[in-house]
């Protein structure tokens, strides 16, 4: 991956973590990219609103400490492989995740492994 790419993740990581930590409105924390489609997050949508306000407030502190992480990773030029297969992961999931440790492949596995 070469600097403008690891510079726009940290930028992207950044400014979310900026809008975590300013409580702004939670719903745009939340990707919309059909990228997601079966994490924790999207399932909330079948939830009443209650439940849901303490899942999303949950899910906020992780995807926190998620970001903290990642930019760790970029510190330490490791921003981008998967933790599970070693393999990089792809732009796109990177774009819309850029937080995610896990390529497509093994977070899916393991999504359907719990
Ligand atoms: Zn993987």
């Amino acid at each position: 991956m070469n600097k403008s790419d690891l510079l726009r993740y940290k930028n992207l990581l950044l400014s979310k973590q900026q809008e975590l930590s300013t409580g702004k409105s939670l719903a745009a924390a939340i990707p919309t990219a059909g990228e997601l489609r079966g994490d924790p997050v999207d399932m909330a949508a079948n939830e009443t609103d209650a439940a849901m306000q303490i899942r999303l407030h949950q899910t906020d502190g992780k995807l926190f400490r998620a970001i903290e992480d990642a930019l760790t990773r970029i510190r330490h030029e490791e921003f981008g492989l998967c933790a599970e297969c070693g393999q990089p992961i792809g732009k796109a999931r990177l774009e819309a995740v850029p937080w995610t440790r896990w390529c497509r492949d093994c977070k899916e596995r393991q999504d359907s492994g719990s």
